[in-house]
């Protein structure tokens, strides 16, 4: 680099083969570029290293030596303070060798013979640049806790190694324990730093079997990047016996994702991949392994494409809302009482969408927000114009979502949602679900509060799906509670199940509150919940959601009911 006139000194390199052909090869390729040092097997170069370790940029080290080979220079170099600090290139000719030095600490490695002199040249620069930069990995990137890379230094190296030998074909894998945070909280910290450190080593000791990588990414996720192994259980098992057999009286559950290497895929990919197949077992004692396939690929592109097309979407106005009836089965014949507005998607290519597969995909990255404003803007409208055309409202209830509940102007929102279409509180309600109002309880439960000052009716969706606890319902400030359709599904056959729902008909009523029971299919179910005196039913026994002007059929037969008992 030439800077103002002056020209930088040249760097150093020490470059280290005990073949003179190797070494004369390297001179013509660096000497234009730099200074170079010989030395002619591992116990010479780490004497030069030692003489020359202020000027050296990088070293250049062949592995197969006479006196001391590469690997235990490097091990050398690993081990001292101030000579790891100068990046290593290995130069080898077999691929092995190339990812066991780069395990042993080496920064790059470039393939004999050397006939590709720009890129010898470009990463040789590279690796200086890194260096300096002190991005440079070196073994001291490592993990304290496990021993393992640091997540910074696994993704780059990864990366590296993805770009620079595209051959090396590695999967990705996605390991970690479940519940980690209730073991640390349960045991302590210094008990979870232990699971953790014992899970280092074992994969340590699986990284010397297999030539693999591997990070600790943070908690207790941990990155590996290995050959393809014929049978993955048996990798899980190795990781999860050696935690069975050390702690033998707590129960420590890994479980693991795969990615299996795929053409033009890159490492981040991959172990995105890995790591959602990994999701996917959450929970799942059973099978804690699960491979990404297909499926998986399909359902990864359909989210891709759905969240690139939301905004079109919102603009071509591909959303609609359909409408679902709640009957109020206290009365005979049970009568309309309310509705539930619930979203569709249609979508130009994929048709008619479930929000079963596009709302948790929009609640993941706060889009929701968007569906939600656009739902209840169209619900509101719709209630007024029943109103106006039948002369009763039918009040409709709009879901809400998690981050609605952070949204500062929610409630302003809404009133102004009401005034604007000139309806009373009571004609929108909203349903917010039972997990929401768990996770932040407090910050969720002071928004509720307010709500319901203002008048909206609250009503807990999903109920029992999720992990409130029955005691926790006397805080909660609602109106109604939603029992979760899991619930009624079996209560026409399981005696356990209509007991359940007994009791919870008997708490809702001690701390008066509504219940409406979601998934209602058959007369059998109704019949059991009209004897244990449930108030409000929704589900397909009704009406499955439809659309407004089918969903006006029903307010009409309504209306004529209700003119026929007045006549
Ligand atoms: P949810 O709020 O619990 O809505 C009830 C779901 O149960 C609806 O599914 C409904 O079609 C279904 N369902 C009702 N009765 C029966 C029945 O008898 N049998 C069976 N098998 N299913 C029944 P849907 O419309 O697919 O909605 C799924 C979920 O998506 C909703 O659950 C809600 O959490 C969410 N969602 C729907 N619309 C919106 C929205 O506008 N905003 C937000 N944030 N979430 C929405
Ligand atoms: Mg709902
Ligand atoms: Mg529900």
């Amino acid at each position: 680099m030439i800077r103002s006139g002056q020209i930088e000194r040249a760097k150093t390199v020490l470059v280290v083969d005990d073949q003179e052909i190797n070494r004369d090869a390297l001179e013509a390729i660096l000497e234009d570029r730099y200074e170079i040092l010989f030395a002619e097997n591992g116990q010479e170069a780490l004497e030069m290293m030692k003489a020359h370790r202020e000027d050296l940029s990088v070293i250049m080290l062949d592995l197969m030596m006479p006196v001391m080979n590469g690997f235990e220079v490097l091990q050398r170099v690993r081990e001292d303070e101030e000579l790891r600090k100068i990046p290593v290139i290995v130069l080898t000719a077999e691929r092995e060798a190339e990812l066991r030095a780069l395990q042993a600490g080496a920064a790059d490695f470039i393939t004999k013979p050397f006939d590709e002199i720009e890129v010898i040249l470009a990463r040789v620069g590279r690796i200086i640049e890194m260096s300096e930069g002190r991005k440079l990995i070196s073994a001291a990137e490592r993990d304290e806790l496990t021993g393992l890379y640091s997540r910074n230094f696994f993704v780059e190296y990864v990366n590296r190694l993805f770009r620079y030998h595209p051959e090396v074909r590695l999967d990705a894998v996605a390991l970690n324990i479940e519940q980690f945070h209730s073991i640390n909280a349960l045991h302590g910290r210094e008990f979870g730093d232990k699971v953790l450190k014992t899970i280092g080593a074992e994969i340590l000791s699986f990284l010397s079997d297999t030539e693999s990588i591997a990070g600790r990414i943070d908690a207790d996720r941990f990155g590996i990047f290995c050959r393809k192994q014929e049978d993955y259980r048996a990798m899980l098992k190795r990781f999860q016996q050696k935690l069975d057999t050390l702690f033998p009286d707590v129960n420590i559950h890994l479980r693991m994702g795969v990615c299996p290497w795929a053409e033009n895929t890159d490492p981040v990919t991959m172990a995105d991949r890995a790591r959602s197949a990994n999701s996917m077992v959450r929970g799942n004692y059973q099978q804690p392994l699960r491979i990404f396939d297909g499926e998986m690929l399909r359902r990864e592109l359909l989210n891709q494409r759905l969240l690139n097309d939301l905004n079109r979407a919102l603009d071509e106005k591909q959303f609609m809302v359909f409408y679902q009836p709640k009957y109020d089965i206290r009365c005979t014949p049970p009568r309309l009482s309310s509705a539930e507005a619930l979203v569709r998607w249609k979508h130009p290519e994929q048709g008619l969408i479930s929000p079963g597969v596009f709302v948790p995909l929009f609640e993941g990255n706060g889009l929701i927000g968007l569906i939600d404003s656009f739902v209840w803007t169209e619900a509101a409208r719709q209630v007024a114009a029943w109103r106006d055309q039948f002369g009763f409202s039918v009040p409709v209830s709009v879901n809400l979502s998690r981050s609605d509940v952070f949204d500062p102007h929610l409630v302003d929102r809404l009133v102004r949602l009401v005034r604007d279409n000139g309806l009373a509180y009571r004609d929108i309600k909203l349903e917010v679900t039972e997990s929401a109002c768990t996770d932040n309880a407090k910050i969720v439960l002071d928004v509720i509060r307010r709500l319901r000052e203002t008048g909206f009716e609250i009503e807990m969706d999903d109920f029992g799906s999720g992990y409130s606890s029955l005691n926790m319902l006397s805080d909660m400030p609602i109106d109604v509670l939603k029992l979760d359709m899991k619930f009624i599904r079996n209560i026409a056959v399981s005696e356990t199940d209509r007991r359940l729902v007994s009791l919870m008909l008997d708490i809702a009523r001690y701390l008066r509150v509504k219940v409406v029971a979601e998934g209602v299919e058959t007369v059998d179910q109704l019949k059991i919940l009209q004897d244990s005196g449930c108030d409000l039913v929704q589900g397909y026994y009704f009406s499955k959601p439809v659309p407004p002007h089918e969903f006006e059929q029903l307010i009409q037969k309504e209306a004529g009911i209700e003119r026929m008992k007045k006549e």
